[in-house]
C-alpha cells in the first residue's frame, strides 16, 4: 500500500485552512474534528474517512503456505515489505478498488469468470483505522484487509510497476522479519491473518 503510516490516529490538524472557501470568512472553523464549517454563511463540509484497502497473497504449499511481498522501491520505507493496495477511487467499491490495485501494482489479478461476485474471490479478514499524511494534511483512512488463495503463483506470473516497488518475494509465515515491515498497519494487517488462518507468529 502506497501510504505512510502512524499507529495512532489523532484529531486532524487542519490549521492551514483559514478561510471559507465559500464567502471567504475568517471564521471558518473546525472544531468537532470532522468538518468544516462557517458561521457566516453556515458552510458546511464533511473531511470524511477515505478508504483503502490491503491484500495478503496467500501461495499454499504441500506444508502450510507462503505470503507474497512487495519490497519498496522508494521512501518512505524503501527496500522495506509491504503489500500491494491502495486507495479506493470515487465510483469504485472496495473490492473493484483492490482489484485494479492488484492490476496496477503486479500486473496480475485472479481471473473473475463473467457474472462472478469478487466477494467471492477476496475474504476480508481485518480492518483498521489510519493517518495517512501527505504534504502536510491528514487523512484519515479506514484499511480494510482482504486475503486471496493462489495456487502456483510465482514471480513468473507478474509483472511488478517498477516505479513504485523492485521486487516480490513470497515468505512463509515463520520467515517473516517484522523488522522489515515497511508500516504497522501492515504489521498489524499480517498478524491478524495468521490469528485468522490459526497459524503462529513471532
Ligand atoms: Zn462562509
Amino acid at each position: 500500500m502506497r501510504q505512510v503510516y502512524k499507529t495512532i490516529c489523532p484529531r486532524y490538524n487542519l490549521a492551514m485552512f483559514k478561510f471559507c472557501p465559500s464567502c471567504s470568512s475568517g471564521k471558518i472553523n473546525f472544531a468537532d474534528g470532522k468538518a468544516f464549517s462557517c458561521p457566516d454563511c453556515g458552510f458546511l463540509y464533511f473531511h470524511n474517512v477515505a478508504a483503502a484497502n490491503g491484500c495478503i497473497i496467500s501461495v499454499p504449499e504441500e506444508n502450510g503456505e507462503r505470503l507474497m511481498f512487495l519490497v519498496r522501491g522508494k521512501e518512505p520505507a524503501k527496500g522495506k515489505l509491504d503489500l500491494p493496495g491502495g486507495f479506493v477511487d470515487a465510483g469504485e467499491g472496495v473490492l473493484e478498488g483492490l482489484h485494479r490495485e492488484l492490476k496496477e501494482e503486479l500486473g496480475w489479478a485472479p481471473q473473475v469468470s463473467p457474472g462472478a461476485s469478487l466477494a467471492a474471490i477476496y475474504k476480508l479478514f481485518a480492518s483498521f483505522p489510519n493517518v495517512y499524511p501527505y504534504k502536510g494534511i491528514s487523512y484519515n483512512t479506514c484499511d480494510m484487509f482482504f486475503c486471496l488463495s493462489a495456487p502456483g503463483l510465482s514471480e513468473k506470473d507478474l509483472v511488478l510497476e517498477r516505479s513504485e516497488n523492485v521486487s516480490v518475494c513470497f515468505l512463509k509465515p515463520e520467515e517473516i522479519d517484522y523488522d522489515e515491515v515497511a508500516f504497522d498497519s501492515t504489521r498489524r494487517a499480517i498478524k491478524a491473518y495468521l490469528l485468522y488462518r490459526g497459524l503462529a507468529y513471532r
